[in-house]
Order: structure tokens, then C-alpha cells, then sequence
């Protein structure tokens, strides 16, 4: 039992980095789309500072208050908790799903957006939404029935 175990090990070793599920790729590429460039804040290293869909605060602000931690109030605290995520693409987001599952619609849409992560063909296709069915289009009625 030891023996297999052992052996399982050298063939499984410790993941380093997560894996990125087709549902996560497909939200980073929406998400990748829909960002506005202008508004992600490169700080240092790996790590940008984005804002989240119900931004309170811009970026340099965020990261303003990151740096000072001078919030008045705890409702302060929140709102500023809320209004932005400090993304390093494809290792971290501080983002509720990136801190539960190390991997989320964020740091996997920076990495698009920065070439570091190439979508498969699946997932550009999906948002396109239903094409037009094959064969031929429904009979349309006359327009001048009399
Ligand atoms: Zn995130």
C-alpha cells in the first residue's frame, strides 16, 4: 500500500496552479470583452487593480485607500471591499470566487486580454450566441392576403 502510494506520487505530483474550467474560461472572455482598458490600474509586479461591476470607487482611488487604510467607518470599509479587485492574471484575484476557487472570470480575462492565455475555439464561438439553423427559412405568408 505504501509502495503505490509512493508511486502515485511521482506520477501526480502537487499542482502548483489551478485548473481553468470551460465555464471560468467562457466568463474571463466575456469579461475580457466588456472591460474597459482604460480603467485597469497597473500597481506592481503581477498585480493590477480592476474595478467590479458595482464600482463605488475608480482604481487609483481604491488603490489610494489600499495604501493610506483610512476608512472612517466600517460601511467605508465594504464599499471600498467591494469596488474593485486586485487581479495578478492566472495566480490570484481577491474577488469572492477567486479567493475560494484561485481562479475566476478576472485574472483568467487579464491573461486574455495580455496574450498569456489562449481561449480555445469553444469558448470564442459561444457568445455569439445561436446562428442561424440550417435548411430553408420558414414559409412566409403573402403579405396582401385577401
Ligand atoms: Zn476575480
Amino acid at each position: 500500500m505504501l509502495g503505490d502510494w509512493s508511486k502515485h506520487c511521482e506520477t501526480n505530483p502537487f499542482s502548483v496552479s489551478t485548473s481553468i474550467t470551460p465555464d471560468c474560461e467562457l466568463a474571463g472572455y466575456k469579461w475580457s470583452t466588456t472591460i474597459d482598458r482604460n480603467s485597469i490600474l497597473y500597481w506592481y509586479d503581477d498585480f493590477y487593480v480592476v474595478p467590479s461591476s458595482n464600482a463605488h470607487k475608480t482604481p487609483s482611488t481604491w488603490l489610494d485607500l489600499y495604501r493610506s487604510r483610512q476608512w472612517l467607518t466600517f460601511n467605508d470599509f465594504l464599499i471600498w471591499q467591494q469596488s474593485c479587485w486586485l487581479v495578478a492574471p492566472l495566480k490570484s484575484c481577491s474577488c469572492p470566487i477567486g479567493m475560494k476557487q484561485y481562479s475566476c472570470k478576472h485574472s483568467v480575462g487579464l491573461a486574455i486580454l495580455f496574450n498569456l492565455y489562449q481561449v480555445s475555439d469553444k469558448t470564442r464561438i459561444q457568445p455569439l450566441g445561436k446562428r442561424k439553423t440550417k435548411g430553408r427559412p420558414k414559409k412566409v405568408s403573402t403579405a396582401l392576403k385577401l
